[in-house]
């Protein structure tokens, strides 16, 4: 199929901003996609090229894609950089340009959207000596084949911002609708594999049943099921039942244990690869769960050490290092507190809770300072839930979990199987979309940072204020974080400069706590944070996971009543 086409129902998605009439475009063209671009298809509406557990990025910055729009329009760089500061929106400019275009191409063939994906694809594999011109070049060779109305979206795919206004929840709609399934179960088949295009593929070729009967595939992360909240034991379980599992939460990250044949991997819940930097969970895997079966298990990777848990700060270094990992190994022990299992030489989706806890007990071989089974008990007191509870503060956890005895496992959703009671104030994940630098003795650093929360409707990044309390001048412990180390993360991020602020590409998650939540105009939410302070980083968490704006209304009613 042409890339003009997709290019068309893009910028239909874009004019209309209703959802239903999103979801009526979408469905639609869903029935028109070639067979044999499916996959590449729907990971442009998405707009992505590689998926998560890939580990790649296309990495095309703003200077990459003006350098490749200059050698294909033949305009100078700072103008078309000028162009963008006043328009703030390089597919506008790549459409402009490509209209005005002063160096005709003597032959240019339509684009497919194959074309455009793969292209896109090489691009980011591209690696090592001289990959940086070849990117250029690749780049400019798609806008030197494109129509303005290309152009403007192969611009926007190249800074990972479509602006369609199409989220993920439109996509599962639009899909339902296009072969009459119900969103719900559209989404439990997404949450599965993860890949719009194989659900579509297993429609059209296995048949709707199919969607039914989906089994994880063993090395392919799953997005988990997700917790709800309560404020106290009679909360919960007038949530989950009684009686109930109530079992310890710990305070790592969390993690899911692939197994199939020899191959053993670990992915957290962003769909992220762990398992290069857990040599050790590696062998406490193979010495402590049968290796003659294939398996998918997940836990929680905690620090621990003497017989004490440490704080989840100290383990998120080992998150993301790629490096040195022998040292850190030794430096800060990990255990792994298992609480569930969701396939064992078969998929275990459908299976009870209870069930599924009481295979997991019976097939590992637990050691405490490796591998064990969360601790956890059955009742149905109030009493001994807040006992256990206690018990779980007084050994430095964070706090403990309710289950749903005779649920199902619901990948990736908050549906009331799991919730959680902690002793804290509410806390809310955000994203960083961008920051302010400092002056005086701050100078040089970024030193205030615009937080915003999802809305999931649409995909779109609202925000809800601006935190500058709660990081450090200087490193009183070695868990603090400074400023500095926050400039650090930060400035390769910067999308866009203007005077003391800086516009950042929405990748760093951070849990803030505040006081109050208020209506404001003041940011894009309509809310606003009072006194917002960083409480850390959460390497864990991608944006898709942080808090959305329905939450934060939920957040604010709860305050009033
Ligand atoms: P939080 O920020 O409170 O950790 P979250 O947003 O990371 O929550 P939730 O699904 O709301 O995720 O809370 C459950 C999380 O608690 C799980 O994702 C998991 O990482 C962690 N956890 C620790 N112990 C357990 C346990 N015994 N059972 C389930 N989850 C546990």
């Amino acid at each position: 199929m042409e890339f003009e086409r997709l290019a068309n129902v893009f910028k239909n998605l874009e004019d209309k901003s209703e959802r239903l009439v999103k979801v009526d475009i979408l469905s639609k063209f869903i029935l028109e996609i070639d067979k044999d671009s499916i996959k590449e298809t729907f990971m442009l509406i998405g707009g992505n090229i590689f998926y998560p557990w890939e580990d790649k990025d296309t990495e095309i910055a703003e200077k990459l894609t003006i350098k490749a729009l200059s050698i294909a329009t033949g305009y100078d760089k700072q103008y078309i950089e000028n162009l963008f500061v006043k328009t703030g929106d390089m597919g506008l400019v790549a459409e402009k340009l490509v209209l005005e275009k002063k160096q005709r191409s003597i032959f240019t063939k339509k684009l497919s959207i194959k074309d455009v994906y793969d292209t896109f694809r090489s691009i980011g594999l591209l690696g090592g000596e001289g990959a940086q011109d070849k990117k250029i070049r690749y780049l400019a060779n798609l806008f030197v084949s494109s129509t303005p109305l290309e152009a403007r979206y192969i611009a926007r795919l190249s800074l990972e911002d479509l602006k369609i206004g199409v989220g993920e929840g439109i996509i599962i709609d639009s899909i339902a609708k296009a072969f009459n399934f119900r969103s719900e179960d559209i989404e439990k088949a997404y949450f599965i594999l993860n890949d719009f295009g194989e659900v579509v593929k297993l429609i059209l070729e296995k048949g709707s049943e199919a969607i039914y009967n989906i089994s994880p595939i063993l090395g392919r992360p799953i997005k988990v099921m997700l917790a709800i909240k309560a404020d106290s034991a009679k909360e919960a379980f007038d949530v989950v039942g009684r009686p109930a599992m109530i079992e310890y939460k710990y305070d790592g990250f969390r993690v899911q244990i692939h197994k199939k044949g020899n191959e053993i991997s670990l992915w957290t819940r962003r769909l992220e690869n762990v398992t290069d930097q857990f040599p050790d969970v590696i062998e406490f895997i193979k010495e402590c769960l049968p290796m003659d079966k294939d398996f998918l298990v997940e836990g929680e990777i905690v620090g621990y050490h003497d017989r004490k848990y440490l704080p989840f700060q100290k383990i998120s270094q080992r998150i993301r290092r790629k490096y040195n990992i022998e040292k850190m190994v030794k430096e800060i022990p990990v255990v792994v507190r298992l609480f569930d299992i969701i396939y064992y030489d078969n998929s275990l989706l459908n299976v009870p809770f209870k069930e599924r806890r009481d295979l997991l007990k019976s097939i590992v071989k637990e050691d405490e300072n490796k591998i064990s089974v969360s601790e956890g008990k059955i009742t149905d007191s109030e009493e001994e839930a807040n006992n256990f509870f206690n018990d779980a503060i007084r050994n430095g956890l964070e706090g403990i979990m309710f289950k749903k005895l005779d649920a199902k496992y619901q990948p990736g959703r908050r549906v009331g199987y799991m919730v959680k009671l902690k002793p804290v104030k509410e806390s809310i994940d955000v994203v960083i979309t961008g920051a302010e630098w400092g002056e005086g003795k701050r100078g040089g650093w970024l030193t205030s940072y615009i937080i915003s929360i999802l809305d999931r409707e649409t995909g779109k990044l609202l925000e809800v204020g601006e935190v500058s309390s709660g990081l450090k001048e200087k490193k009183e412990s070695e868990d603090d974080i400074t400023f500095e180390d926050m400039t650090k993360i930060l400035k390769p991020l910067i999308r866009e400069e203007d005077g003391k602020m800086v516009k950042i590409i929405p990748k760093i998650v951070i849990e803030v706590l505040y006081d109050e939540i208020q209506k404001s105009p003041k940011y894009s939410s309509g809310f606003a944070l009072r006194f917002p302070r960083f409480v850390r980083l959460r390497p864990d968490k991608s944006i898709e996971d942080i808090d959305d704006i329905n939450r934060l209304y939920d957040l604010y009613r709860n305050q009033k009543s």
